[in-house]
């Protein structure tokens, strides 16, 4: 019997029967599981098996309710808000389109977007997530920097896309990476053949692999690859990238580019259309080529966006105003006791004084009502109150009381 089956090999790879799983009989040889999966994966990557889209046209959140949606939960940004609506709706519509022979392909639009840290870019990110339809993930890019330029490594990018999708590799291959800190794997200093980091490149060469499109191997599990582990081959053509970076310096190139300097313009020219507050809303993708980005990379990213930086009108903005802003989850969590939670309007405005004083931005608000509230927190529910009132000389004291740290 043994030496029946040992008689019986794989048409495609001549591996006999014995080695394999499974050998499927055809009307004249046989074929290994291994083969099949193969055949499956370069049909994949020919992109030659159908798609099935779960979504049509009239069912999709049209840009403009997208951006309605964004608003609910961020605070300005409208011009990011657009790009990513955009872009999101296109992406579905590629996705669409895929496979039908359409001889008017759609091409994917990576997006790019630069703003300062707590300027709201990951935010818009994990909201744009709650009303996608396909699969979607966010990584940090620095873990790719730490992990040296091993190119391997980059493709755990996909590893938590994949766990998000169940490991369906077809709906992961549709899926939408979102990649926090881009600006921390740009290459060190202006002149590459100088003063090159290497391991920056490496993985910007790595990445670009991923945002060209290419079948790579996943290791399942994440981390380094390891030679026991078995890879899922993914293919990255329609998967959208979604970069965000603070980028800090680039000011610098832009005010460079615009033959001026951050501070103390000569022209007058310059003094009435430069907005100096603001000048990531000049950025080109020159500038992020200025900052280390290859330019392969670069171009890769056809869509780059800024976000503002948060004054106080929208620091105050989004101590209320968001779904689930800080001061309506305080609020919540008092009613949960049966306690009326209340804040003195002087409260809110010391509240982002403080934020703006310490330099912490729209990050720095948590931080501050926390350590305002954590006494009532600990006391209220036993006390037997029905309504708590924070006025500012409370929330003063409280402030001076336990700054939170880092502050
Ligand atoms: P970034 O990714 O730009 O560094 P985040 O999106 O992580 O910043 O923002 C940090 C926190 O600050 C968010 O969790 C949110 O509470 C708040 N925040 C920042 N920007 C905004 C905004 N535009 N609207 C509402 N909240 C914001």
């Amino acid at each position: 019997m043994a030496e029946k089956h040992n008689k019986r090999r794989c048409s495609f790879c001549g591996r006999n029967e014995a080695d394999v799983e499974l050998l499927m009989t055809g009307l004249e040889g046989y074929i290994c599981n291994n083969c099949v999966e193969q055949a499956y994966t370069i049909l994949r990557e020919e992109s030659m098996l159908p798609v099935t889209p779960s979504f049509s046209i009239p069912e999709l959140p049209k840009p403009k309710e997208i951006k309605a949606f964004l608003d609910e939960y961020v605070i300005g940004q409208d011009e990011a808000k657009c790009s990513l609506a955009v872009s999101v709706y296109n992406h579905y519509k590629r996705l669409m389109q895929n496979g039908n022979g359409d001889d008017v392909e759609i091409e994917k639009s990576n997006i790019v977007m630069v703003g300062s840290t707590g300027t709201g870019k990951t935010l818009l990110a994990r909201t744009i997530a709650r009303l996608l339809k396909v699969p979607f993930t966010i990584v940090d890019a620095t873990v790719l920097t730490e992990a040296g330029y091993v190119g391997e490594d980059i493709e755990s990018i996909l590893t938590r896309l994949l766990q998000v999708a169940d490991y369906k590799v077809e709906e992961a291959e549709r899926g939408i990476v979102f990649i926090d800190e881009i600006d921390k794997i740009a290459r060190k200093g202006d002149n590459p053949s100088i003063t090159r980091d290497v391991s920056g490149e490496g993985v910007q060469q790595g990445l670009l692999k991923l945002l060209e499109g290419s079948v790579v191997n996943v290791p399942p599990q994440g981390g380094r690859k390891h030679p026991d582990q078995k890879m899922i081959p993914v293919n990255t053509r329609n998967i959208l990238f979604i970069c965000g970076g603070a980028f800090d310096g680039i000011e610098k190139k832009i005010a460079q580019r615009l033959n001026t300097h951050v501070v103390g313009f000569d022209s007058v020219q310059n003094k009435l259309s430069i907005d100096k507050n603001d000048m990531m809303k000049y950025v080109t993708p020159q500038d992020l080529r200025s900052f280390g980005l290859i330019p392969e990379i670069v171009g890769r990213l056809p869509i780059l966006t800024s976000l503002h930086p948060l004054d106080k009108n929208a620091l105050r903005n989004i101590l209320t105003k968001p779904k689930n802003s800080i001061i309506k989850q305080y609020i919540k969590l008092m009613e949960m006791d049966n306690v009326k939670l209340t804040f003195d309007k002087e409260v809110l405005d010391f509240i982002v004084d403080k934020a703006v004083e310490y330099k912490l931005g729209a990050r720095g608000l948590r931080s501050i009502v926390e350590t305002i509230m954590l006494d009532k927190m600990y006391e209220v529910p036993s006390s037997g109150v029905k309504n708590c009132r924070i006025t500012k000389e409370y929330a003063a004291a409280q402030l001076s009381k336990g700054m939170p740290q880092g502050m």
